[in-house]
């Protein structure tokens, strides 16, 4: 089971891959279309984004902040510690779990991690370092 009936973690997803919609770095940033009855498919704004890899494919990425809880104030951003929204982070753990369990599924073929600033600029790396090294030496996700 991803969750095994955690739904804080279920709860941290909606919320760090809602806010992370804004990165508008892929082609699938920010569309929302419901299905409708008698036509074929339909598009999450958040979630799961679409960019291409260098031979040309197509690819799934589990697009999410690793963290909300930012420290910094820039006026444009929805993130912005001033602003009142729902505010959490993952662990490195729970962004290792999520990634392999949506990779096994065939969900995802990959992971657009990108985040706030929690306490500091260095802490923050070092958990997003730790995420991707536990990702590639412990996961053995090596795609
Ligand atoms: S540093 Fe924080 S407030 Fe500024 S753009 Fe990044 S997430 Fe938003």
């Amino acid at each position: 089971m991803i969750f095994e009936n955690d739904t804080s973690l279920m709860k941290k997803l909606q919320i760090l891959s809602d806010a992370a919609k804004y990165d508008v770095a892929c082609t699938s940033s920010g569309v929302q279309r419901d299905g409708v009855k008698g036509d074929i498919g339909n598009a999450m704004s958040c979630g799961i984004c679409h960019s291409f890899a260098a031979d040309g494919r197509c690819i799934s990425l589990l697009k999410i902040l690793f963290t909300n809880e930012c420290i910094y104030n820039c006026k444009y951003c929805i993130n912005r510690v001033s602003n009142d929204v729902p505010r959490t982070s993952f662990t490195p753990e729970e962004v290792c779990h999520l990634t392999m369990e949506f990779y096994r599924r065939n969900y995802i073929e990959g992971l657009f991690l990108s985040s706030g600033i929690l306490y500091s600029p260095d802490y923050t790396m070092e958990l997003i370092c730790r995420t991707l090294h536990d990702l590639r030496l412990r996961a053995k996700y090596n795609i």
